[in-house]
């Protein structure tokens, strides 16, 4: 299958850029041999670059392109298929923009087509050349340091210094993960997890339970993730617990045990922020809206969790607007290599900007996500990076440290 695959990157600053032409003629070579074909544009910073080929060919290739030492900051843009190559006669061109004007260039791309119609800007992969030579982009491409030039070295607190704790005669415990923010250096809120006794997953607890069952133990678990908060001492933190909507619709009363819970632990509704935890769609939106208003009316803030997966989509957004949204970890992963992500994540980010909405990102796991996502303007992250969940305490949290001489 014929694919194309776009990308831009970064030329590293100690390339000479003389040695381009060289570069290309070595990849000209490897590439033809591949049966790969492309065209290169550069832009004295930048490049783009279209490969296109049979797929695994087209995707061998880029894998080797992505460990290239001479450039860094690699953005996937388009990954496709289509029914023939758009340049295949030579291995690799190089266009190198500061030699032509915009013109110029555009139309020379086309004039290298090698279609059997003519070629037009109305093809999605020559849109983003022509994007690229304007350069209208160019405000979303995030150059980050390397991911080594930061540390993350867990640092104990008091808190976390303290023994676990374990919920005595309760069918179910909790694991405490932070919601921080890095460049404050502060914890924002501390969610609660649920887990089995002996620390299983959501999924091991929730599956022990008929359909019944599930949404009486949700609501019900919560006095034990109070109980627990309130033993490891978080009564002056904001903590963060998960439900499932119909929890709040389908136990009568939920609302106010939820309140007798808080109330008992020594929180005040303030502090608390419920997380609806979407894996099934809310069927009775007018009832659930009904118990949002209650939280609400009672002081606790909510969140819509899991944003961008399963049902946690932009109906659900349009429909009722929460003071935070979580951005799950399938739009987080690698979101520094990929450009689909990128301009999900940065569409979230400006409509919650709209909407006065807070945004966190969920899951992060490596330095370059959490550089990327803070250049783009998210200040709130969760995820193994900072601190990795620990049942029946609170975990030390590694602080971003700019290595020195960086
Ligand atoms: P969630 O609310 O999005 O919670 C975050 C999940 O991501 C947790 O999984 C956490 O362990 C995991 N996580 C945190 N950092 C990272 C990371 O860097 N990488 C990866 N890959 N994962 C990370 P966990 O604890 O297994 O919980 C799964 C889900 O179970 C939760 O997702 C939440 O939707 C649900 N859940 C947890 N507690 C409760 C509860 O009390 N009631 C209900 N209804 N659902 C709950
Ligand atoms: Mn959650």
């Amino acid at each position: 299958m014929l694919t194309t695959i776009i990308y831009r990157s970064h030329i590293c600053e100690d390339v000479p850029v003389n040695t381009l032409e060289e570069m290309v003629a070595t990849a000209n070579s490897k590439n033809r041999h591949a049966n790969v074909t492309g065209i290169l544009l550069f832009n004295g910073t930048h490049f783009f670059q279209l490969l296109e080929g049979p797929a695994e060919d087209v995707t061998a290739i880029y894998q080797h392109i992505c460990r290239d030492p001479r450039h860094h900051n690699v953005v996937e843009l388009l990954s496709d298929h289509g029914p023939n190559r758009r340049f295949g006669n030579v291995g690799m061109e190089l266009f190198d923009l500061r030699k032509y004007d915009r013109d110029e260039v555009l139309q020379k791309v086309l004039d290298k087509g090698t279609t059997k119609y003519q070629m037009t800007y109305n093809d999605r992969a020559l849109q983003f050349f022509r994007t690229f030579v304007d350069a209208t982009e160019k405000a979303n491409y995030f150059e980050l340091p390397p991911a080594d030039s930061w540390d993350f070295i867990p640092e104990d607190t008091p808190l976390s210094l303290q023994p676990e704790v374990v919920a005595k005669g309760a069918d179910c415990s909790f694991a405490f993960q932070p919601i921080v923010d890095p460049f404050m250096q502060q914890v924002v809120s501390w969610e609660a997890l649920i887990r089995t006794p002996t620390g299983d997953s959501p999924k091991a607890y929730f599956d022990t339970l008929s359909q019944a069952e599930i949404y009486w133990a949700d609501l019900n678990s919560k006095q034990v993730a109070l109980s627990m908060a309130c033993t490891l001492g978080l009564q002056t933190q904001v903590l963060s617990l998960n439900l499932l909507p119909m929890t709040l619709v389908n136990v009568p009363g939920a609302v106010d045990t939820l309140l007798t819970a808080i109330a008992a632990n020594g929180f005040v509704p303030e502090q608390i922020n419920i997380e609806f935890t979407e894996s099934e769609a809310i069927s009775r939106f007018d009832e659930f809206s009904h118990s949002v208003r209650q939280l609400k009316s009672a002081g606790i803030s909510v969140t819509i969790d899991h944003f961008g997966a399963g049902f946690a989509g932009l109906q659900l957004l349009a429909q009722f607007q929460p003071d935070r949204i979580k951005i799950n970890r399938d739009l987080i992963a690698n979101v520094h290599k990929s450009g689909p992500r990128q301009a999900i994540i940065q569409a979230i980010i400006k409509c919650c900007a709209s909407l006065e909405i807070r945004f966190c990102a969920v899951g992060v796991e490596l330095a370059e996500e959490w550089m990327w996502l803070e250049s783009a303007g998210i200040s709130e992250f969760q995820g193994h990076l900072f601190a990795s969940p620990r049942l029946g305490a609170i975990p030390a949290i590694a602080w971003p440290e700019k290595k020195y001489g960086l």
